[in-house]
């Protein structure tokens, strides 16, 4: 499909007119065609969605649509079975995996994360033994990030909503930090219009400002040896290149190179002064323009003292959800006034540590809260991955009553014995409903209802 020619500012050609061969002409004619549309799949929560459709070269779990669907109308999507992103991006997989190589039990930190496609992928590639914390600057963008993760499932993430300067507090903490940093966003031109309009030099040098403060403030948070992911979705030299070289000549970074596949055409570009990092053109690559590099901290850095604790695990509590089986090596916590979350036992310690130095969210899955005689449970806990295919009262329902559901109208479906019932979708946890045996009261959180009107025919 083609859209409009659109007009590249002269400089971002410039820049990229540095890059060894680069054809402007192709450049510009792929900026004229639409975007791709592509997802990433939610390896913990299996589907049999897009099984036909093209993977992305760089990403497992990444698939390219040929049509964009309305996502909105698709129960599996509000169910985290997949994830809606940009395919370039997803190169973040590589680049992690790379990094991590053998190992487990990171810390990890996405520090520039709502609302939430890096660290949705995060949690997907890093072992259950790793803690990843999501971190969103603006308030009212963190709640889209931790709704995001909600769905996506797992119970190794802290979702923060901090200032980089305040993880400085956490000296030396981290094994690999995300930085996929504001920008001029030249790189999503063919999908935000705005962004071209919005295009100066001025702003691409206030971007590159803005970056490198972001950055001084979150590295005394890395530990020594440790590895910082810096990205883009810019084209600019100032936001990208320019960026590395200061890592390097400030901070003595190091570059971490990652092996490309020959059939992979992102390019590999190395700076003034040596450093690399990988840019993707499209035209060149199915996806938008991107730009990832991974370097390594060589600078000594102190490390903050671990908090002393007494483990909190509630474990009584737990006779109280008998539907829920606690996976062994999983604690049950107070992490916030009311409600009770689970986490991994080996997580317990960094919890703490945060709640003392950041203003958290969300830690672990929600399970709930014990009432007079039962359990309410949390919504996050039927969208865990812990609660999936288990023996937890629940009521199938078919797509438009699944959707008639998330939208909080009355449904369909015969009301099931009294009592609490988790709500599915091809096996896929949506939600809780409380059956009262004559009715059913919906609980799903206003802020997750639908607003869309269903059109007739419900068509994926
Ligand atoms: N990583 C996200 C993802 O994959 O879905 C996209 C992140 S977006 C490129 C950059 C994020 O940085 C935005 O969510 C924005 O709110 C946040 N941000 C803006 N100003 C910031 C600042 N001064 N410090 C840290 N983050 C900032």
């Amino acid at each position: 499909m083609s859209q409009q020619p659109i007009h590249i500012p002269q400089p971002i050609l410039d820049d990229l007119s540095k890059l060894p061969g680069f054809d402007s002409e192709a450049f510009v004619l792929a900026q004229g065609a639409a975007a791709e549309t592509s997802v990433r799949l939610n390896p913990r929560k299996p589907t049999a969605l897009f099984g036909q459709t093209a993977s992305v070269p760089w990403c497992n779990a990444g698939r390219y649509l040929e049509k964009r669907p309305v996502f909105t109308l698709d129960p599996a999507y509000h169910a985290g079975a997949y994830y809606v992103q940009e395919a370039s991006s997803m190169f973040l997989a590589e680049v992690t995996a790379f990094v991590r190589g053998e190992q487990t039990g990171l810390r990890v930190l996405d520090l520039c994360a709502a609302p939430g496609g890096k660290s949705t992928l995060l949690a997907s590639v890093l072992d259950n033994d790793s803690l990843l914390v999501s971190n969103e600057v603006i308030r009212t963008r963190a709640s889209i990030l931790e709704e995001n993760l909600t769905r996506w499932g797992y119970a190794n993430t802290i979702v923060s909503c901090n200032d980089p300067r305040d993880f400085s507090r956490l000296e030396g903490y981290f094994d690999i930090i995300v930085v996929d940093a504001p920008c001029s966003g030249s790189g999503l031109f063919r999908k935000d219009r705005d962004a071209l309009e919005q295009w100066s030099t001025d702003n691409v040098a206030l971007c590159g400002q803005r970056q490198e403060r972001i950055l001084a403030d979150v590295l005394p948070a890395l530990k020594t040896g440790g590895c910082l992911v810096y990205a883009t979705c810019s084209y600019s030299i100032r936001e990208d290149e320019q960026i590395l070289d200061w890592l390097g000549a400030e901070f003595g970074m190091e570059s971490i190179r990652i092996p490309l596949h020959n059939d992979w055409s992102m390019r590999e570009i190395a700076t003034g002064r040596g450093l690399y990092g990988y840019k993707f053109l499209p035209g060149e690559i199915r996806g938008e323009g991107f730009f990832i590099a991974a370097l390594r901290k060589t600078e000594a850095t102190g490390t903050v003292k671990q908090v002393k604790f007494k483990s909190a695990h509630e474990k009584a509590l737990l006779q109280k959800v008998p539907w829920f089986s606690c996976p062994e090596d999983m604690v049950l916590v107070k992490a916030e006034t009311d409600t009770y979350s689970f986490m991994k036992a080996a997580h317990e310690a960094d919890l703490y540590l945060m709640q003392k130095n950041l203003y958290l969210r969300k830690a672990g899955t929600r399970l709930g809260q014990p009432a007079h005689k039962e359990w309410i449970p949390a919504h996050d806990v039927a969208l865990s991955i812990y609660a999936l295919n288990k023996e937890i009262p629940h009521l199938d329902l078919d797509i438009e009553d699944a959707l008639r559901f998330l939208k909080k109208e009355d449904f369909g479906a015969a009301v099931p014995d009294k009592g609490w019932h988790q709500i599915r979708y091809e096996g896929l946890g949506l939600g809780w409903v409380k059956s009262l045996g004559n009715r059913m009261n919906n609980y799903l959180p206003k802020h997750w209802r639908i607003r869309m009107e269903l059109p007739d025919e419900l068509v994926r």
